[in-house]
């Protein structure tokens, strides 16, 4: 698995016989290539932006092995401009990187905004519209996670009126309306608050004004995904 040598399954060895040059010449020359050779951004719509990250997690599922990426050269060709093709705004999470479930992407290929529960604050909201605004990242994804700490967290405020030090209850109270709505709902209800939260936090993007010109404009979309921690597949969410 990975965005370098691009097809699936390469053998190693077939790798370093085939040397560094020909792992570039496999790459994603369509998703970044082009972009970063032109200096503007990426040329895909918001629709074949979402293709080519259903792709790359299908590939993370069924090919997951690591190989090599040229980090060098990607950091090379990308260091003048950046022309991200898909903004990510994930959990903090350690186990849901989103460059390596989304295909093994390198450097210079996703805008990542990542916090403990995958919520919009003004700086992630920021960091959204410079992406899609300034960069002309066309897909912007909110991507819960099976299984997730904070949404736990929340879902023990709303049943065990739990309380958390520092900052860290303040931090999900955003969660707590989908933890509410979603108790009572059928299934594992830590997941289906994720999931819940990961639509509002769509939602609440698309209803931004600089946002919302971009997707009546064709130019931009936004999804919710959730990421299953066991078998790696993300699924896309219908919005609320
Ligand atoms: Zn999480």
């Amino acid at each position: 698995m990975c965005g370098i040598c691009g097809n699936q399954g390469v053998d190693r060895r077939k790798l370093l016989r085939f040397g560094m040059s020909g792992m570039v010449a496999l790459g994603l020359g369509g998703l970044s290539g082009q972009a970063r050779a032109a200096g503007a951004p990426t040329a895909l719509s918001p629709g074949e932006a979402l293709a080519a990250l259903k792709t790359g997690n299908e590939r993370y599922v069924s090919h997951p092995e690591l190989c090599s990426l040229d980090l060098k050269e990607q950091r090379n060709a990308v260091a003048p401009h950046q022309a991200p093709w898909a903004t990510i705004i994930s959990c903090a999470d350690s186990r849901v990187p989103p460059e390596l479930i989304f295909g093994g992407h390198g450097v210079g290929e996703l805008f990542v905004a990542r916090n403990a529960g995958n919520l919009v604050d003004t700086a992630t909201l920021g960091t959204a519209q410079y992406g899609a605004a300034v960069l002309g990242s066309p897909l912007i994804v909110v991507l819960a996670h099976t299984a997730c700490g904070a949404v736990k967290a929340a879902c023990d405020v709303v049943s065990k009126d739990a309380t958390y030090p520092g900052a860290i209850g303040h931090m999900i109270n955003p969660i707590l309306p989908a933890a509410i709505a979603s108790r009572n709902s059928p299934g594992d209800w830590v997941n289906n608050a994720a999931k819940e939260s990961a639509r509002r936090t769509a939602k609440r993007l698309t209803a931004s004004k600089l946002i919302a010109t971009g997707i009546a404009g064709g130019k931009i979309k936004v999804t919710a995904a959730i990421y299953d921690l066991q078998t790696g597949v993300v699924s896309y969410l219908d919005q609320a």
